[in-house]
Parts: C-alpha cells; structure tokens; sequence
C-alpha cells in the first residue's frame, strides 16, 4: 500500500508525488495521457522559479532550452505600457510537465502512465483505487490533480468572475518580436499571445461564451494582427471554459485537492502553473505534517483550507482591479504619500496561525483583519514588521526607514504599500 496515490501528472501531481517522495514517503502517480502531450499555458512567471528550487529543479529548467521572456508588452486601459517579468519564462508545456514528471520518476514515485482513474472508494482506513490500465492502486491519502475539469472528490466549485471562454490556435510563420508575452484589452474580450520555444506562437482571445469568430477578432487586435502577416494557422482552433473557481473544501484528512483542481485562476494572471506549484508544495506539506505529527493535524488542515480560500479572494480582487482600469481608467486608488503619517488599522489583531516552514505547517504570529489572515508577504514576516510600529502613528517615510533594517530599502517600501492597500495601516489624519 502506498501512502499517498496523486491523480493528474500536470504541474500539480508530479510536483506534488516528487516533494512527497523527497520527503520519505511512498507515493503513487497516475496520469491519463502519455507524454509529452499538448497543454495551453505557456507564459510562465517568474515565481515558478523559486519553487522548482525547493525540490531542486530550478538548474535542470533553466537549461532545458525554454525562452527567457524578460517583457511583456500590455495594452491596457487605452496606454500601451512594456513591463518588467522579472525572470518570466515561455515554454512547450507538454516538455515542462514531463520534465516534473520525470523528477518525480527519478524521487521514487510508482509512475502509472497511460492509465485513467475509473472508480475509487474509501474502505477500512484505505483508498482502494481502479484504473483502466488494469491496474489497482492502494493508499492511505488521495490527493485529485486532475485539473479544472475535476469532480472527483466532490464539492463545490465557486466562479470568481464571470463565465469565460478560451479560443486559441498555434500559428507558424508568425513574427516573435522580441520574445515578449503580448496581452491587450479589447471591447468585451481580451488576448494573450506568445511565440514559443518550437517558433510558433500561440494566440489566445478570452470573451463570454458564445462570441468565438476566433480569425476576426484577432483581426482586431492591435498588438496580435500585426505579428500574422505571411503567418498560417497550424492546428485546429480550440476552445475550453476559462473562468477562474475556487473549491470550497479543498481538503480533510483523507483526501486533498491541488492545483487548478482546488483553485482556477483568471489566465489574465499568467500565474495558474505558479499556483498549481504552490499548491502542491503547501499540499506536501500539509500530508507530511499529518503523517508525522498526527496532533498537528487540525493546525494543517485550518492551514491549507485558508490558503485556498485567501488566495483565491487575493487573485480575484487583483483581476476585478485590472479590469475596472479598462472600464475605468482613473479608478486606481493613489499610492501612499511618504508624507503621510500613518497608524496600525484598529481593526487589526495578532494572532496565532498556521504556516508552512520547511517540510512542516506550523503556527507562528501573524496578523487578522477583516476575517483574512497574513503570516508573511514574500519573505517578510508581517506580525515582526507591524511590531515595529509599537502602536504609535508615525510619517511613512521614517516607517520605511525603520522596516528598511529588516526587509532592505526596496522590500520596505513594497511592504509599505502593500500594508496601505491592504488596509494594515490607516492614514492618522486627525493627528496631524
Ligand atoms: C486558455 C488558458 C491559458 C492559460 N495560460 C496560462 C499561462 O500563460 N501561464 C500559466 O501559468 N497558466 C496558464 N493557464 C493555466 C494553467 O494552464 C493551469 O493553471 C495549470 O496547467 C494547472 O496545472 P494542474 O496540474 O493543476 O492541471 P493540469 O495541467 O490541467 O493537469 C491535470 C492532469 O491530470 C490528468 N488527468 C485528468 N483526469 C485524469 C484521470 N481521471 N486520471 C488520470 N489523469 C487525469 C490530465 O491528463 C492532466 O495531465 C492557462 C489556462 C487556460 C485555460
């Protein structure tokens, strides 16, 4: 018997069957498809980056031929606007996955490849799982990364945003121009497009369902129409249901969810491979603590169920953001003035909450407000810097001085406005 069996080798399973297999236990990976196989999703961000390290990858992706995609050109809210990815990547998904894959192989975990879940039943403390190779699989844990399109375990699955249709097609012959991820806001709908590691491009249109004239309406794409001159279609076009969901029970003390099959990002984010790491991290250590520490148990689960359900508020606020700037190009609220005296939100309290450290979840101090908790923003421990304040209000700019001896100059003043636009810390106008 296996101690975890992970159904779906996307991003989420392998990573997940490989940081369990690192971390000792037995695991078993059951994918439908062979591989490599085709897979929309090629932008990557740069955050997958330090993920991969953590389970040792990061060298073997970044020599494995994929483009470095250091810009992003946006059309967005009428500007045209170049943007910084900080280390983002393009990719050929159907080679990135099996690469995850193939770590995971090489950690120990029993592949079964092709072979698809038929049925499953929980029976005397034991998963006891059919799949149509013929094989049968036993585990203690079940963890569905199946992707969106998952039902597996049951439960409910919550839009983020409104109903959104993907149509996408692959073009060769297209121009690349300088690598860049291209996104652009059009009326109702908006386009992602990117040329990929094999010299084609993928073209993406999102719009509601039932508005598809894929070919006219990249015809009316600013940004897009112009890298097709002389460029033909290769492939068939294809469409698939985008819109973002969050699983309102992502996880108990049997089962897991990981990766789009607990959380489907708005695609407008680039971030869902991020996510589906994330996840699968966070998940790894949410088993490794139930398996090794069983009284921690309820402390992991409160962890993970939070995670989900924080992350998923975070990225929808994030994307209804982004879109209320194209409907409303002065609607962004103002930075933080360094003039400003500013105090701690009263609303706000240190609490005890659970984190993940190493291969553990644990409980550290951390911050409430609003019913959402924080413990760190990046690798800034939020309850430590706020602490700082010792209560008083004081001017921004001594603030960011003040946090600069913990987070550096430059992570003092992202936490300053994050603090602002998180409602951490409030203007203290009536001591002025
Ligand atoms: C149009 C579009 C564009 C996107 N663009 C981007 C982008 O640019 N950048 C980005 O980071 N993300 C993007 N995303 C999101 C990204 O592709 C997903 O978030 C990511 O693939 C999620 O990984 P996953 O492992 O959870 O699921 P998946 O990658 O979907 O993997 C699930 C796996 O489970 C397998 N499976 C399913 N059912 C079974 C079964 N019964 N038995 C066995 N195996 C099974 C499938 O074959 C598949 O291999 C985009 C999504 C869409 C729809």
């Amino acid at each position: 018997m296996f101690d975890v069996c992970v159904i779906g080798a996307g991003p989420a399973g392998s990573m997940l069957a490989l940081r369990l297999a690192q971390l000792g236990h037995t695991v078993a990976l059951v994918e439908k498809v062979r591989f490599p196989r085709p897979h929309v999703g090629e932008s990557l961000t740069a955050g997958v980056l330090p993920l991969l390290e953590v389970v040792g990858l990061r060298r073997e992706f970044e020599q494995a031929g994929f483009v470095a995609a250091p810009w992003a050109t946006v059309r967005w809210a009428g500007e045209i606007r170049k943007r910084e990815t900080h280390g983002g990547y393009q990719v050929d998904r159907g080679r990135f996955d099996a690469l995850l894959l193939e770590a995971a192989r090489r950690a120990g975990a029993a592949v079964h490849q092709p072979a698809r879940l038929l049925d499953w039943r929980f029976d005397r403390e034991q998963w006891q799982l059919r799949l149509d190779s013929g094989d049968c699989v036993q585990a203690r844990y079940l963890a569905d990364a199946a992707g969106r399109n998952s039902r597996m375990l049951g439960g409910s699955k919550t839009p983020l945003g409104p109903p959104m249709l993907a149509t996408f097609a692959y073009w060769r012959n297209a121009d690349p121009g300088n690598g860049e991820t291209l996104v652009e806001a059009g009326p109702s709908r908006w386009y992602w497009g990117a040329p990929l590691p094999d010299s084609t491009f993928v073209a993406c249109v999102f719009t509601t369902p039932g508005r598809t004239a894929y070919q006219a309406l990249i015809g009316q794409s600013e940004l897009l129409s112009p890298r097709f001159a002389g460029a033909a279609l290769c492939g068939e076009i294809r469409s698939c249901d985008a819109t973002p969901y969050v699983d309102t029970t992502p996880v108990t003390d049997r089962w897991i969810k990981v990766g789009d099959a607990a959380l489907t990002l708005d695609p407008l984010s680039s971030q869902g491979t991020q996510m589906a790491l994330g996840t699968a991290l966070h998940a790894a250590a949410v088993i490794h603590t139930m398996f090794d520490r069983p009284a921690d148990t309820a402390l992991a689960l409160d962890f993970y169920q939070r995670r989900v359900a924080d992350s998923a508020e975070f990225h929808a606020q994030v994307a209804r953001a982004f879109y209320r700037e194209q409907e409303e190009p002065d609607s962004a609220p103002p930075p933080l003035s360094p003039r400003e005296r500013v105090r701690l939100s009263p609303g706000l309290s240190f609490v005890r909450i659970p984190t993940v450290a190493g291969a553990y979840v644990i409980g550290i101090e951390g911050i409430e407000i609003g019913g959402r908790r924080t413990a760190y923003l990046g690798p800034m421990n939020v309850a430590e810097m706020l602490r700082l304040m010792n209560g008083a209000p004081i001017v921004a700019a001594d603030l960011v001085e003040r946090w600069s001896h913990l987070a550096g100059p430059a992570g003092a003043l992202q936490f300053l406005q994050s603090a602002w636009h998180w409602r951490w810390i409030e203007a203290a106008a009536d001591l002025r």
